[in-house]
């Protein structure tokens, strides 16, 4: 799968100018919050739009915990044409679509660095950002 890009939201070239900032693309890209299509403190998509240009975005969130009980937290923004959006919202969102949608697809990536940027070709660390959460508690060190 991949989306079709629209071009001209600002946003996506400051991105890659590197000039964009996380707190501006937060209050930029104003979410749907009727439009959750996963609602997870760990996983969360859903559909937001630019409210300069109006670019349709999908918005995601992932926390991923490593074995070694680190916490790394990701942000996309995958722009989306206004026509694709139906389709994606019928979708059952799973990790393995999120990993191939945010692989192949070109998107505004906030990693770990805390920086953020323009991923044009996709991001190589999205099959195990969205690998299958581990099934293990955090060990009780209070
Ligand atoms: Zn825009």
């Amino acid at each position: 799968m991949c989306y079709n890009i629209v071009m001209v939201c600002h946003l996506i070239e400051e991105a890659g100018k590197g000039t964009l900032d996380w707190q501006t693309i937060k209050e930029t890209v104003v979410v749907d919050e009727n439009a959750h299509l996963a609602d997870s403190d760990k996983f969360d998509v859903s559909i937001g739009a630019c409210k300069v240009c109006g670019q349709k975005y999908i918005v995601c969130f992932r926390e991923f915990n490593s074995a070694k009980f680190e916490d790394f937290y990701w942000n996309f923004w995958i722009p989306i044409r206004e026509q694709e959006i139906a389709a994606f919202k019928q979708t059952e969102m799973t990790y393995p679509l999120m990993a191939a949608i945010v692989g192949n697809t070109p998107h505004i990536c906030r990693g770990d660095k805390k920086t953020v940027y323009w991923c044009a070709q996709g991001n190589p660390l999205a099959s195990t950002i969205f690998s299958p959460p581990y099934m293990v508690d955090y060990p009780d060190v209070s």
